[in-house]
């Protein structure tokens, strides 16, 4: 039996998790990052009840109660949960999740996110219907799996639906919007966030057949911005060019989901200073385009010219003090390994703290949840990640989870019990 898969088994063999309740218990690190900016805290604990940080920090300076349980992970590098801004649910394993075995399921989260350390995804694009019962299932406690936020259906360029997801099935396909006018354009954001969504997505610039490209107006963009915000939601986009990265500055989007590949001009410092004047994210997707670049035999040299532009675009972003956010497109992209992304984003520049925070703060404050998660701290959500090695020293490290905790319950652990 692979260690990864013990708790999907423990699952199927019908045995209990522990109860978040009021259980009282304690995390040993031999080093705490309590958050991106502070210093690490050597021979540190944490102390957990009913899902939630009661307290953390050097071992003299927390009371521990009686009676209170050591965690079997106990011993390595604690950070807290991690987000991945940029996944999808959309292969065959998530196929009818509301009758999918719960096992299985299980088990496909964890191979997928939770054994890297993920306690909240953003699903950029899925059949809504299918990721909302994904998610009820989580919360109601029928399967580990991470919390899930969701774009629910994007909406797309009119006859823009990408030639790269032609292979979904045609009923779903018949139900992505591709809106002729702003009142299309509100009229899906409606339909879309009232199915559940939690954000818009838009797809500025597509090719329906790998060659010619279709481009969504300013007018349906901005209504359809206009129509998310008012409700209180962000506006993510899917910008392929620089003219698409335009797109989304003169729209009013919040995310950009890709940096941009193969464009003759990289981000320059005006593109560069609006997207930071106007709060717009970035979330890099660096290993994705090796990814894609590989699939059409794409020699390494190019690939590196490629995707070294792209670094360069992150880098000049970040220095300007844009906010990144981590993302990966795992779940379109078959390989879940985040590790390379990691190694990617220290090539464009960014120190471990700085890829610690597009993994745990950025999205917590981009998402308004600062005081409930992203950070080690009482009254915060138990959403935990222990690492066998320390990503100060190598970033792979971020990759090495060895237990995931997610509001204080194992979402994956590879300990015996
Ligand atoms: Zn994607």
């Amino acid at each position: 039996m692979r260690r990864a898969g013990f708790l999907s088994v423990l699952l199927a063999l019908g045995a209990s998790m522990p109860a978040a309740a009021a259980e009282t218990w304690v995390l040993e690190a031999a080093t705490l990052y309590p958050e991106p900016g502070a210093p690490a805290i050597t021979n540190a604990v944490v102390l957990v009840r009913g899902g939630k940080i009661v307290a953390a920090g050097p071992r003299h300076s927390v009371h521990i109660p009686k009676g209170a349980r050591v965690s079997e992970c106990s011993g390595g590098v604690v950070t807290a949960g991690f987000q991945n801004s940029h996944v999808h649910f959309m292969e065959e394993a998530w196929n009818d999740a509301a009758h999918a075995p719960a096992p299985d399921l299980t088990h496909q989260f964890e191979a997928m996110l939770t054994r890297f350390g993920f306690t909240t995804v953003f699903d950029t694009g899925s059949d809504v219907t299918n990721t909302v019962a994904l998610r009820e299932r989580i919360e109601k406690g029928e399967i580990r799996g991470p919390r899930i936020l969701t774009t629910g259906i994007p909406l797309y360029p009119v006859d823009g639906i990408p030639f790269y997801i032609r292979d979904l099935p045609p009923e779903l396909l018949a139900r992505m919007y591709q809106p002729k006018d702003a009142g299309e354009a509100r009229e899906d954001v409606r339909q879309n966030l009232a199915s559940g969504a939690d954000a818009t997505k838009l797809f500025l610039h597509t090719s329906p057949d790998g060659k010619s490209a279709r481009f969504m107006t300013l007018e349906v963009a901005r209504a359809a911005a206009e129509e998310t915000h008012a409700r209180h939601k962000l506006v993510l986009a899917h910008p392929t060019s620089l003219e698409g990265v335009r797109g989304a500055l003169a729209a009013g989007v919040d995310v950009v989901v890709h940096t941009t590949l193969g464009e003759p001009q990289p981000w320059d410092a005006a593109l560069i200073a609006e997207m930071k004047a106007k709060h717009v994210s970035v979330v890099p997707t660096f290993k994705l385009w090796k990814y894609e670049l590989l699939k059409s035999d794409t020699p390494p040299e190019v690939i590196d010219k490629l995707v070294g532009a792209t670094l360069q675009e992150l880098r000049s972003f970040s220095d300007a003090g844009g906010q990144v956010l981590f993302g990966t497109d795992v779940g379109y992209m078959h390989d879940y390994d985040p590790t390379e992304e990691y190694q990617y984003m220290a090539q464009a520049g960014l120190t471990p703290m700085q890829i610690l925070a597009s993994l745990t703060t950025a999205p917590a404050a981009r998402w308004k949840e600062a005081g409930r998660r992203g950070r080690v701290a009482p009254r915060l959500d138990a959403d935990l990640v222990v690492l066998t090695g320390d990503p100060a020293a190598d970033v792979r490290n971020f990759a090495s989870a060895r237990c995931v905790f997610r509001a204080g319950l194992p979402v994956f652990t590879t300990m015996a019990p």
